[in-house]
């Protein structure tokens, strides 16, 4: 087997997991690799396309993968912001 790691899984509990703040349900974040992004995307967060070849994030809801989302690595780590300050 190879390929990305299998969170669900694992036993991992949903509250551990982050939120989707559009959705807010539980979400299994995974990091795209430039190399990964064959397609592009619309982010929700700053409706942008994230172009092929670029680096972001899936967020993928625990119990509706059907909705998983393409984000910018950078919109994905400041969705939160106004509740955690990260330095
Ligand atoms: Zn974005």
């Amino acid at each position: 087997m190879c390929g990305l790691p299998a969170l669900g899984n694992t036993g991992v509990m949903a509250e551990d997991l982050p939120l989707d703040p559009f959705l807010k349900v539980p979400v299994k974040v995974t990091f795209i690799q430039p190399y990964q992004a064959v397609k592009s995307y619309v982010c929700p967060s700053c409706n942008q396309t994230i172009e092929a070849g670029t680096g972001h994030v899936v967020v993928v809801p625990l119990e509706a993968a059907d909705l998983r989302r393409h984000w910018h690595r950078a919109c994905w780590e400041h969705r939160d912001r106004r509740h955690r300050r990260q330095r």
